[in-house]
């Protein structure tokens, strides 16, 4: 029996989790769940999988979890902050951490994770596009398990071999080949995109994801902090992962091998066979998803990029370029952008040039320490509040 920690239940991610758990009560049990608002959804989850902890964002928050439980008759010990979701994520009664909180709040209990030595499923790749290095001596140091949650990643993992030690070179990996979508806006008049809402940014025409993923994907940062992702897994460089358009998203990623080989994982568009194949890994349970029908499907296609109209792709490049923490500010610069555009404070296209002019603005340094790359966080967040302050509409 595994004992499993979500970390961002309530999420797209967490609930997908949750179903491919409730699919195999024999091999898993919850040991804790948390939520950061969604207080409703949380205590419906715990009335289901009565988890021993729960934690949530606030004070308030919390009172109001213990009191739902208590009137559903749930026993669960409920606590809130980022120190206890630490702590359900390091306690000794969990084996395996879904990572599935959205952005920087998720690194601190990715971390705590690591440290513990626990099977961590990474969903959450903000925290590793902040940390890399960081995080993947972590995970080296304390003999954590890491497994990519991230469709894109998990499709590579499974294509490159089992004994594969992070170094392409040594195992005949000419490149890794990333697919992307190219999201909502792939083909739409470029000149309109000053004009698209929340929403229509949101509708992803293959995925349904948390708010934040949906706008990184129709923007491309979601690829270029993919690219990042791919390389502190990996250990390939830029030049090594290559970004290929496939708006269908049936290839999930692929390896191509010196050789002249390509392998590559399929499926239908669906998180629980990623969620599924890392939970059991190295074995296979169902998920839930659909066979492949690929008659069905009938036409793959496949083409470049367009760097111009998805400049965000390109600042990616560019932070991992950089190193140090630029990624972490570029990380930082886009939560803020995102959010500025979700609630209506600027446009589509100005999230790519707030990024860019705080990547313009504002050294960067060594990742020497996680608090070096948390203090370029805070920095990058206060300059990109500044400039969508001064964006007019
Ligand atoms: P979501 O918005 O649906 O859920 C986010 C979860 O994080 C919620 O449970 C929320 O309560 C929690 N959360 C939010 N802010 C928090 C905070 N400050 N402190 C603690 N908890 C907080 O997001 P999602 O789509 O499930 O994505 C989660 C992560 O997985 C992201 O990093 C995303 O990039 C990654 N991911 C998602 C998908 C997908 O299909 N949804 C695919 C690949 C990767
Ligand atoms: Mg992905």
């Amino acid at each position: 029996m595994q004992s499993i920690t979500i970390l961002g239940a309530t999420g797209s991610i967490g609930a997908s989790t949750l179903d491919v758990l409730a699919r195999h009560p024999d091999k898993y049990k919850v040991f804790a769940l948390t939520a950061h608002s969604r207080v409703e959804a949380l205590a419906e989850q715990c009335a289901r999988f009565r988890p021993a902890r729960a934690v949530v964002g606030s004070a308030a928050a919390a009172r109001l979890l213990s009191a739902l439980l208590k009137e559903r008759g749930v026993c669960c010990d409920v606590d809130y902050g980022e120190a206890a979701l630490c702590e359900v994520a390091a306690a000794a009664e969990t084996d395996s951490v879904m990572a599935a909180i959205v952005g920087a709040a998720g690194l601190a209990p990715a971390l705590a994770a690591a440290r513990a030595g626990k099977k961590i499923l990474l969903a959450n790749k903000e925290a590793l596009v902040m940390s890399g290095q960081l995080f993947m001596d972590a995970v080296q140091q304390h003999g954590a398990t890491l497994l990519p949650i991230d469709s894109e990643h998990n499709a590579i993992f499974q294509s490159l071999p089992q004994s594969y030690a992070r170094s392409p070179q040594g195992c005949g990996v000419a490149k890794i080949l990333l697919t992307a979508s190219g999201g909502p806006f792939l083909a739409r008049a470029v000149e309109t995109l000053e004009h698209v809402t929340p929403d229509e940014a949101c509708k992803h025409p293959n995925w349904v994801m948390g708010r934040k993923i949906s706008v990184d994907s129709a923007t491309m940062m979601n690829k270029g902090l993919e690219v990042i992702e791919a390389h502190w897994l990996f250990g390939a460089s830029a030049a090594q992962i290559e970004v290929v358009i496939h708006p269908q998203s049936v290839i999930h990623s692929m390896v191509s091998y010196v050789d002249g080989s390509v392998l590559a994982q399929l499926g239908n568009p669906d998180m629980r066979t990623p969620i599924a194949h890392a939970l059991a890994f190295p074995e296979r349970i169902e998920s839930g998803v659909a066979q492949l029908d690929l008659t069905a499907i009938g036409t793959l296609q496949f083409d470049k990029p367009d760097f111009a109209r998805f400049p965000c792709l390109a600042l990616a490049f560019e932070a991992l370029a950089a190193g140090g923490t630029a990624p972490a500010l570029l990380n930082a610069a886009n939560e803020v952008a995102v959010q500025a555009f979700l609630d209506g404070r600027i446009g589509f296209r100005d999230i790519d040039r707030v990024i860019s002019r705080v990547m313009f603005d504002l050294e960067h340094g060594a990742a020497s320490s996680i608090e070096a790359v948390m203090a370029q966080d805070a920095r990058a967040r206060g300059a990109a509040e500044k400039i969508v302050a001064g964006v007019t509409r």
